[in-house]
């Protein structure tokens, strides 16, 4: 665990507020230090303008702590979520607004935007509710969220995106919220045209080749 990455997730935590994407100490987030066999998560009942970097809490994979603060409440959610998807090493959870409004709802949110792709689905469905910071709500949404989507709503709660890094995970959380956001929006003057499944498949085809990914550009 280097100091770099314990001041990233102190930082990435400032932004959760800045990009207000929770309030006060609302959300945790965590990167896999799969080499090490540990994961490094922000502390417990901190707020996020307070937490330094040495307050980031280490822990291995068993859940035991190893250095620093006391972790997020939301430990056994972020090691099941490691433990189940190998190819993520980022966790990110928040209580943001739009997408919370829709989680009290129990409503997905559909494809009314190209954007819901970053998660690599076609809907960002709802996990069942379960007490915050147990097991039971860690089973209940590593069991939602598959083998495969990269962003899932908590019912009654908020919003969580994995990635295969830290600023994946958090930018997939910042654009579904957006989404959330402009669905809400585009509701309350009407009532938003979906894009089709075949609409949405080749947006996430395109997905895999969007930005710096590609090496060599079609003429
Ligand atoms: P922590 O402060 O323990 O991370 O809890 C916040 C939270 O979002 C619980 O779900
Ligand atoms: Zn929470």
């Amino acid at each position: 665990m280097t100091d770099h990455q314990r001041r990233q997730l102190a930082d990435y935590g400032r932004r959760l507020l800045a990009d207000r994407l929770t309030t006060g100490t609302g959300g945790n987030l965590s990167i896999a230090l799969r080499s090490e066999d540990m994961i490094a998560i922000t502390p417990s009942g901190i707020s996020y303008d307070e937490i330094k970097p040495e307050d980031i809490s280490l822990l291995d994979f068993s859940g035991r702590h190893l250095e620093g603060c006391p972790p997020s409440s939301e430990w056994h959610l972020h090691l099941a979520l490691y433990r189940s998807r190998p190819e993520i090493n980022a966790v990110v959870h928040t209580h943001s607004r739009f997408a919370t409004t829709f989680a009290l709802l129990h409503e997905p949110l559909p494809a009314c935007h190209y954007l819901i792709g970053v998660a690599r689905a076609k809907e960002i469905r709802v996990a069942p509710y379960a007490t915050f910071g147990t097991k039971k709500l860690a089973r209940k949404t590593v069991a939602a969220l598959g083998n495969h989507d990269r962003c899932i709503l908590m019912a009654n709660h908020g919003l969580l995106a994995v990635g295969e890094e830290l600023m994946e995970a958090y930018n997939t959380a910042l654009y579904i919220e957006e989404v959330a956001e402009l669905y809400y929006r585009a509701r309350c003057l009407g009532t938003p045209v979906l894009l089709s499944e075949a609409e949405m498949d080749e947006a996430l085809i395109r997905f895999r080749s969007y930005g710096q990914k590609a090496t060599m550009m079609a003429s």
